[in-house]
């Protein structure tokens, strides 16, 4: 647990973002439920206004403290989550911090191309942002609009590199409330503060903001937009800066030459490609499915054919090697439709075992009921209707012998 009373961390990285290396002291430690850290001093950043927390490390004489997560105290107290836990680490130790830079570059990255990309919208087609998220992939903003053009991303990722190009100075300027409030900021903050950190990227955004931020808009690289999606309070645009724009665009070009290697096509003809295969495939469906049929009622008539009539009734009683089920009921349709007299019992051993049991309309027996007896013998799921019924068991062993017994009991 933690002590009360103990003041606020100072927050190394609210003068300097580059700041990677630090010395201070050790405030407070715990073991439960988390071993973690306090520090009087920190560059840690800890997850706040939708930038993630920052990794790194914490050493002491001999030991080095692997820094998993770090947390904002409501009171201002900065808490460094360890991996494990410490070892002989009182209060008032001096130590090391090492922040992981290229994680922290990253984040800065994606943090002024934020403050960027919302300024941008609110620029060309006055929409703004009313929520940032950050994740370990990608970036999102929510606008606050009714709709969204294809030209509008367009635009708004055009100005936003523009603004990247022109490297303009970003920087931190603290001021009073009352004064933040006749500079015009894109974004107010909500709690009431005393005095205001601003993020400055001049004559073109100021912001109201804690994260850590690059110098000149230069460092941001690039900004990409992706996805835009439909949400409650607005519209999503899901985007990418610096090198993970880089990472991305790399990994979008190799999927698309690996499609584009299937279809030996350019990648830009992959769509095209794509939607003549598609094309293909319902056409050969549809074929297939006028064979299967012109099968069926081709096979049914030279099964009735050389099926001798018993007691007034036609039994056809087949088993195939390999045949779906819907080529069975397929079959057992045209054969109960082609003669008023028909019992039809059809198993296929493979590629699934199953049954389809049809009499034709009027005749006497319940092919449901006999398909629910015999899947109890054979231990399958199945059922139908007086006329009709279907049934698929596991095993093929035992299909041929059931189907002499159900042969054998309507033997009328
Ligand atoms: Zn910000």
């Amino acid at each position: 647990m933690w002590l009360n009373k103990i003041p606020m961390t100072d927050r190394l990285y609210y003068h300097d973002s580059f700041l990677y290396d630090f010395e201070a002291e050790v405030r407070e430690f715990t073991e439960t439920p988390r071993p973690a850290l306090i520090l009087d001093r920190t560059a840690f950043y800890p997850t706040s206004g939708g930038q993630i927390f920052d990794t790194g490390m914490i050493s002491t004489e001999g030991h080095n403290l692997r820094v998993a997560e770090v947390t904002d105290m409501e009171d201002g107290r900065i808490v460094h989550y360890l991996e494990a836990p410490p070892k002989d680490l009182k209060p008032g130790t001096r130590v090391r911090g090492q922040i992981n830079a290229s994680r922290r570059r990253d984040h800065m990255q994606q943090h002024s191309g934020q403050h960027v990309l919302s300024a941008a919208f609110v620029r060309l087609f006055n929409m703004p942002t009313v929520s940032f998220h950050m994740g370990d992939d990608y970036c999102a903003i929510d606008l606050d609009t009714t709709s969204l053009t294809k030209e509008q991303v367009k635009s708004a990722e055009r100005l936003a590199n523009e603004i990247i190009l022109e490297n303009r100075p970003v920087d931190i300027r603290f001021v009073s409330r009352d004064e933040a409030g006749k500079l015009g900021l894109r974004k107010l903050p909500p709690a009431e503060r005393d005095q205001l950190r601003l993020i400055d990227i001049h004559d073109f955004d100021l912001s109201a903001c804690g994260g850590t931020h690059v110098r000149q808009t230069g460092q941001i690289g690039c900004i990409l937009l992706r996805k835009t999606e439909k949400v409650r309070q607005g519209w999503r645009v899901e985007f990418i800066a610096g090198q993970r724009a880089v990472a991305t665009a790399r990994r979008d070009f190799t999927t698309l030459t690996d499609a584009a290697a299937l279809f030996s096509a350019h990648i830009y003809d992959v769509p095209q490609q794509a939607r003549k295969s598609l094309d293909e495939i319902r056409t050969l469906r549809k074929q297939r499915e006028q064979s299967l049929e012109e099968l069926a009622a081709a096979q049914a008539a030279a099964l009735l054919a050389e099926t001798p009539e018993t007691n007034g009734r036609k039994r056809v009683i087949r088993t195939f090697a390999d045949r779906d089920m819907n080529s069975l009921k397929l079959l057992a349709q045209r054969l109960t439709r082609l003669s008023p007299n028909v019992v039809a019992l059809l198993a296929a051993t493979s590629p699934q075992p199953s049954l389809v049991f049809a009499q034709s309309p009027g005749q006497p027996f319940d092919m449901g009921a006999l398909m629910k007896q015999t899947m109890s013998t054979l231990g399958g799921r199945g059922g139908g209707s007086k006329d009709i019924a279907q049934g698929g068991v596991a095993n093929a062993d035992g299909i041929e012998s059931v189907l002499k017994t159900v042969s054998a009991s309507i033997d009328l």
